[in-house]
């Protein structure tokens, strides 16, 4: 009985014998504790870091480390064997010589009974020639403007440049080997900027073909970046899919400057319009309404077909009232005008009407800011029109505050915070088209004209809305004291 166990356990040592020389043979290997000490350290270890065994046992493993990869880099890696779970990726290392080489690394970590690590074990294969190719490509794509990807036939991210990982919002190196749901998975900033990309992957795989596509990726600012995406399948001889090349440009700048050139034409083609227009509605307008007082007077009974009349009449002439705004440059007087007594005089005007929706109009707007040389009535007429969507906004009463302060370089910031709905981002891309409304008596033309007087003012409109509560409207205007002038035809205008 004996020696049968001793024959047994005399034979499984033989076997362990040969499989650890067959092991020493074909793998670097090496044991470390959690601490990171090497324990253990076979030949070829030894052989291709150039340290002797005895410089390499007790010594943490940090000694070959080669400073390339980041931080992040190894805690994935010490998060993934720490829980138990083995790690594989390609790590580059140095020699004692000060040389470095690759290792295709895998880290498999020992559980004591508590279930907690104590050694790590690796084995690694030298890959440093495939990676010197690797680097040339690297080099190549890493400098490019462009975002370039590499995925494996499985969606794997192989290889992406630094314009990638940026858009992203990725560490260089994390995504390696990870599908683009495992990396929104590990780091959830990037998730909304992933998905809409991911999805799309598919659709390219089912089409088979090289897709051109648009794709809008969410910044973690609240921002969104434009891409024009370039997609390319690859296939292996035998029809399986090999890989996914994708490529795309920032284009967000270039559809800005389309989509402000396309307002600015509707703006100019309403206006003309409008100067048509606008004096032949209001004069028969003006004989209708008082065509309409005099029948009221004859026809009492008729009172509520009147009332209708006339709030319809009122709402035309509400329309080509805001139509001849823009329309209208004749009478611009342009002169040199406090902000304070600008937005003092909107609010005084409108505070009255406020109390009456439970709305409080608060104001912090110092007398000592910097001049501004604008046209008083028409900015009048911006904060009037951003003030009353601000309380249109807001049915249940609540605050709005409006505020001003300068900036380094002198220009003048208003901000029109209110209490409403917010506006949802599909609306916010098209605020101030003409005829654009939410309301049932609302005209559409408010933000429209608001943008022509300051466009016309060499200053900015910016909504911040928070759908369903709240926005904050900022007016952004050059003052006196700027490098930029105000009113950029200035001395041109008849
Ligand atoms: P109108 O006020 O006649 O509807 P505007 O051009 O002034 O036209 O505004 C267009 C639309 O923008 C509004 O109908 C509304 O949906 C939205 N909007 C503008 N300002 C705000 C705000 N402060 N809060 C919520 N929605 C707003
Ligand atoms: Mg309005």
């Amino acid at each position: 009985m004996l020696r049968e166990t001793l024959q047994t356990m005399e034979r499984l040592l033989v076997e362990l014998t040969d499989l650890n020389t067959a092991l020493d043979k074909a793998l670097i290997v090496a044991i470390t504790d959690v601490q990171g000490t090497i324990t253990f350290a076979n030949g070829k270890f030894c052989e291709i870091s150039k340290y002797s065994l005895e410089e390499l046992l007790g010594a943490n493993h940090r000694i070959i480390n080669s400073g390339h990869h980041s931080k992040e880099f190894f805690r994935q890696m010490y998060r993934t064997i720490a829980n138990g779970e083995i790690w594989t990726g390609e790590i580059k290392n140095r020699a004692k010589d000060g040389s470095f080489y690759w290792m295709h690394t895998i880290i498999v970590p020992l559980m004591d009974e508590h279930g907690k690590p104590y050694q790590y074990v690796s084995f690694r294969n030298e890959i440093t020639e495939r990676k010197l190719e690797e680097e040339k490509l690297d080099a190549l794509i890493a400098t490019m403007p462009d975002i370039v990807l590499f995925q494996d036939g499985d969606g794997r991210w192989l290889k992406a440049n630094d314009a990638a990982t940026r858009l992203f919002t990725l560490e260089p190196e994390v995504y390696r080997g990870l599908t683009s749901r495992e990396i929104s998975a590990e780091y959830p900033q990037c998730q909304v900027a992933l998905q809409p990309f991911a999805e799309s992957d598919n659709r390219v795989w089912d089409a088979g073909e090289t897709a051109y596509e648009e794709c809008a990726i969410a910044q973690t600012d609240g921002t969104e970046r434009i891409y024009q995406v370039t997609k390319v399948p690859v296939y292996h001889k035998g029809g399986e899919r090999s890989g996914m090349i994708v490529i795309g440009r920032d284009v967000t700048e270039q559809k800005k400057a389309e989509e402000a050139l396309r307002r600015s034409e509707t703006i100019a083609a309403v206006g003309q319009l409008a100067s048509g227009i606008a004096h032949e509605i209001r004069n028969p307008l003006a004989a209708i309404k008082w065509s309409v007082e005099v029948l009221r007077k004859a026809n009492p009974e008729t009172e509520q077909q009147i009332d209708l009349i006339v709030s319809e009449l009122d709402r035309v002439d509400s329309i080509v009232g805001e139509l001849l705004l823009v329309a209208k440059p004749h009478d611009k007087q342009f002169g040199i005008m406090n902000i304070h007594d600008i937005i003092q005089s909107v609010v005084t005007l409108m505070v009255g009407h406020a109390r009456k929706s439970r709305i409080t109009i608060s104001t912090d707007v110092p007398e000592t800011l910097p001049l501004l040389y604008c046209e008083p009535h028409q900015l009048k007429q911006v904060f009037i029109n951003l003030i009353k969507n601000a309380m249109e906004a807001m049915d249940r009463g609540g605050y709005i505050r409006v505020e001003a302060d300068v900036d380094a370089a002198q220009d003048i910031h208003v901000y029109i915070t209110d209490e409403g709905t917010g506006i949802p981002p599909e609306l916010l891309k098209r605020l101030g088209e003409p005829f654009l409304t939410t309301k049932e008596k609302g005209t559409g033309l408010g933000l429209m004209v608001t943008h022509k007087i300051i466009q016309d003012h060499n200053g900015t409109l910016k909504f911040y809305a928070h759908h369903p509560q709240g926005t904050v409207a900022e007016v952004v205007l050059h003052s006196v004291n700027s490098a930029t002038p105000s009113v950029l035809w200035y001395g041109k205008e008849k």
